[in-house]
């Protein structure tokens, strides 16, 4: 059953919050340690059979939430009271979260179950999984193959019918790439649209928390239950504003473009979802990748989604796409490592030199190094120059299109074996990356398989249309 169907039956009295939850942690007790050890999940609630007793409860009263008796699975980078923020790090291995992040809040508040916390790439730096102090996570959809990363237990939960819902979060790709490997549903939501209080972020500027899920409307569900504005984030937005008050910014929505051909703002307040999706924009960003297959499973479902439709189609030529993997790395680094210098071991878990694993340690001394005084402007400015660059790019490109469509890995998810060095790694999130720099919203949805491994397709829309995003991505 989908999450939407599920909490239905669970409010309608056809399931209960507790069986649901007692199955998905049956199938964590099965498959996760033992069987076929996905080691997607690195702690289970305890409590979460309890937790489901008291919104069975609030369900006969007639009040339950929107996530009412849904199971969701946390990336071990977010704040969950009382389990572990350990970032699949041995830096924070015995770190156990003091508060909720804003978004656990208000999962909670909607009565969703938080299950426990995913495995992920230490401190969310890697495009594998195999980055982990914990162990690899397995790719349920092919088990021989890497599940993507960083967030690879978040999908893999999702894939393995672990948890109804996951959340990632994504600096460069980390829901996206997991999601498209493991052949779910996974969102970058727009900069500023998620609370990031209570996420141990790799890179300031582009992290955000963002769903996983087996389907888009469930995505857009949880998504819409922990968006919006912050007290405790400065950065976070209300969608509101951008939808009531015509904005004379580039976020402005331009009534030029077929979907946005809308009433005016004050009737459109409760009437967002509602997208002509029948003609519109679609561009295709010329790109270069090794694997010819994948554009032809991206150009098939597209052209098999088009079919009946007056969309246009054309290719468009974003010719700063080739600097995006120069640009993040530069601006991950610096910021990296000015995160990392409060876990001095005095406060947090272990001091970060002495307990952390190879990448983190390359990510923080290349953080540390490029960022000394003769260095000034040398590399991290520079990097944010040419980021508003790309920016930039994006915002022309969406005054033609509607949205944008590409794979969201350039190649198949590698097998174990077969793990390339950390250069070639860097590459590989050369599709997921620009989105980050761009500040605009992505969605990875499945577009099919080769040789039975998923294939996922990203869609790029705008900032701030993530409703018109999530309409056109259940298109496909
Ligand atoms: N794979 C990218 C990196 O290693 C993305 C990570 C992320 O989005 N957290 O930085």
């Amino acid at each position: 059953m989908k999450p939407l169907e599920k909490v239905k039956a669970i409010k309608e009295g056809r399931l209960t919050a507790e069986k649901n939850i007692k199955k998905l942690l049956h199938e964590i007790d099965k498959n996760n340690k033992k069987g076929k050890k996905i080691n997607a999940v690195l702690e289970v609630n305890s409590n979460a059979v309890n937790e489901a007793r008291e919104v069975d409860k609030k369900i006969k009263s007639g009040k339950a939430g929107k996530l009412a008796g849904l199971g969701i699975i946390v990336k071990s980078a977010i704040n969950v009271k009382g389990l572990h923020a350990s970032c699949a790090s041995k830096v924070l291995e015995d770190y156990e979260s003091p508060y909720d992040a804003t978004v656990i809040e208000k999962i909670k508040k909607e009565d969703g179950i938080i299950l426990g916390m995913a495995n992920c790439d230490e401190f969310a730096s890697g495009s594998s999984g195999e980055n982990s102090a914990f162990g690899n996570t397995l790719n349920p959809a092919a088990l021989d193959r890497v599940p993507g990363g960083s967030s690879s237990g978040s999908a893999a939960s999702v894939a393995a019918d672990f948890c109804d819902l996951a959340l990632g979060s994504d600096t460069g790709g980390s829901i996206r790439n997991p999601a498209s490997h493991c052949g779910v549903v996974g969102m970058k939501p727009t900069y500023g649209s998620v609370s990031r209080y209570g996420l141990i972020d790799l890179a300031m500027s582009l992290d955000q928390i963002a769903p996983v899920a087996k389907d888009v409307e469930s995505c857009k569900l949880l998504f819409d239950v922990i968006k919006g504005a912050d007290e405790k984030d400065p950065i976070s937005e209300d969608f509101q504003k951008f939808i009531s008050t015509p904005a004379t910014s580039s976020l402005t929505r331009r009534p030029t473009l077929a979907h946005h051909a809308y009433s005016p703002p004050k009737k459109l307040r409760n009437k967002f979802s509602h997208f002509n999706l029948n003609k519109i924009k679609i561009g295709i960003p010329k790109i270069k990748i090794s694997d010819e297959r994948i554009m032809n499973v991206i150009k098939k479902k597209l052209d098999e989604t088009a079919r009946d439709k007056n969309w246009e189609i054309k290719e468009i030529d974003l010719k700063h796409l080739d600097l995006a993997v120069q640009t993040y790395y530069p601006i991950v680094y610096v910021e990296f490592f000015s995160g990392t210098r409060k876990l001095d071991g005095r406060r947090f878990g272990k001091k970060f030199e002495e307990a952390a694993g190879v990448e983190a340690l390359r990510r923080m001394l290349g953080g540390e190094e490029i960022s000394k005084a003769e260095y000034e402007g040398t590399y991290y400015r520079k990097a944010l120059k040419a980021k508003e660059i790309i920016k930039k790019e994006f915002e022309k490109a969406f005054e033609k299109f509607d949205a944008l469509i590409l794979p969201a890995a350039p190649s198949l998810p590698w097998k174990f074996s077969e793990r390339p060095s950390f250069e070639e790694e860097y590459a590989y999130d050369a599709l997921t990356i620009p989105a980050n720099l761009a500040e605009i919203c992505a969605i990875s949805v499945p577009a099919g398989h080769i040789d039975s491994v998923p294939v996922g397709m990203q869609i790029f829309c705008k900032k701030f249309d993530e409703d018109f995003m999530f309409s056109l991505a259940s298109e496909f």
